[in-house]
């Protein structure tokens, strides 16, 4: 395997459209590093977040170091290049030093049927009786079985190292961090199937630290996990046993985790993933995304005043182009129209009733999760009003600021990764967060 810059064991990635809460984020990672969690902060936005907001990657490396150097963080921080593909790479390439190779548009289209073919006589090991630590029973694969998985994922892998080796070649190849993704998919990957596009992979000679799998249960935007916690619990277990016993198998960097793109605030299975991760001793990278923009509209909710009327107004802007936001979303949302309230109805709430709707709170009565999704989805109205939503970030700085940082350690980082941690050293501010 080639040299590689390692990524850290627990990781949190964080997106932030319109690029004005890193401190506010960086501070969330403090908060929980001074608790005893080493939390890597990861910067990360998609090729299409860039698009719909219409700025360039290096925007997002310039908020992070700016976010860094502000409060003296000294330990490593990343800037990741999301999902994306050869196509559109290269601007992502000088001020990037994560990238997720997105190979799910490959999966399922037939591979040349000669490297299937060597594919299959390069491993033997995959035939036969397989026992992994941890998974109940050993598979059994016939060669006719790792013929058809190869089938499946093998395009997809040696699509990926085509990309690695693009950013390799431009960029060096110790000075990035190569996850793969595989979610955005149909199916979630089964045991063996994991374990064959592992084998690939190492074939490929990408030195992947961390991959996105796809898990059952509906991951939308911005609320809770729907769907079998207990199925999703057994999945995770079973792929971290399958990526333990892979890296020793194919020598796969000792730093390859999963990487769970979470749509962000998928609080159910946090209790799950962290038991998990404490049976295996494994790291994870845990990718958020628009919870921070919600925290925005959130602020400017609690601002009152002309932040409340122009949380309001986005809101109303939403609703009259609820097909055109929704679209690029669909098979990530799940919005109940019957839920969402009128504009007149909303013109008349108070600062405290848009919170309450807004804030991930299932157990507030006034949650309202189609309102959420329909905010999630609706950024792009907010990057329509340019200037006065920036400007309105800017004079509602502390108040915005105040919840991002809040909700990035309360609701993620502490149920993840805190609860039972002892501090490490003094904790200055400890359970409270600073605005
Ligand atoms: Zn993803």
């Amino acid at each position: 395997m080639s040299k590689y810059l390692t990524l850290g064991k627990f990781s949190f990635g964080m997106g932030d459209r319109f690029s004005h809460q890193g401190k506010a984020q960086l501070r969330a990672c403090v908060l929980a590093t001074e608790l005893g969690a080493d939390v890597v902060p990861v910067w990360n936005k998609s090729n299409r977040e860039h698009q719909l907001i219409g700025t360039e990657p290096s925007s997002l490396r310039a908020e992070a170091d700016a976010a860094v150097k502000a409060l003296g963080w000294k330990k490593p921080y990343h800037v990741d290049a999301d999902h994306i593909q050869l196509e559109t790479v290269d601007r992502f390439i000088a001020p990037s030093d994560f990238f997720t190779i997105d190979v799910a548009d490959s999966i399922g289209k037939p591979a040349d049927p000669k490297s299937v073919k060597a594919f299959a006589s390069r491993h033997p090991e995959l035939i036969g009786k397989i026992v992994i630590p941890h998974i109940d029973r050993p598979f059994e694969t016939m060669p006719a079985e790792v013929e058809r998985v190869a089938n499946k994922f093998l395009l997809a892998v040696q699509d990926a190292g085509k990309i690695y080796r693009h950013i390799a070649q431009a960029k060096g190849e110790a000075s990035f961090i190569t996850e793969v993704s595989m979610d955005e998919t149909d199916n979630p990957q089964t045991p063996p199937e994991l374990l064959i596009i592992l084998a690939a992979l190492a074939d490929e000679k990408i030195p992947i630290q961390t991959i996105a799998l796809k898990f059952t249960g509906r991951f939308n935007k911005g609320v809770d996990y729907v769907g079998d916690v207990k199925q999703f619990e057994q999945e995770f277990n079973e792929d971290l046993a399958v990526i333990a016993f892979a890296i020793r198998q194919y020598g796969l960097p000792v730093t390859l985790k999963l990487s769970v793109h979470s749509g962000s605030d998928k609080f159910s299975i946090y209790a799950p993933i962290r038991r998990a991760l404490k049976k295996f001793n494994a790291g994870l990278h845990l990718k958020t995304a628009g919870t921070t923009w919600l925290e925005e509209v959130i602020g400017l909710a609690e601002a009152g005043g002309d932040g409340l009327a122009l949380a309001k107004e986005i809101y109303s802007d939403a609703l009259d182009h609820m097909d055109e936001l929704c679209a690029p979303y669909a098979t990530v949302i799940d919005i109940d129209r019957k839920q969402l309230p009128t504009k007149e109805t909303v013109s008349g709430w108070t600062s405290g009733q848009f919170v309450s709707a807004l804030r991930h709170d299932p157990k507030n009565k006034g949650f309202n999760s189609s309102f959420r999704q329909l905010i999630h989805v609706g950024f792009k109205i907010a990057a329509k009003k340019g200037d006065r939503y920036l400007n309105a970030l800017k004079k509602h700085e502390a108040v915005i600021a105040k919840n991002v940082t809040e909700n990035l350690f309360e609701r993620h980082m502490k149920p993840l990764l805190l609860d039972e941690t002892k501090p490490a050293k003094k904790p200055s501010r400890r359970d409270t967060v600073p605005a």
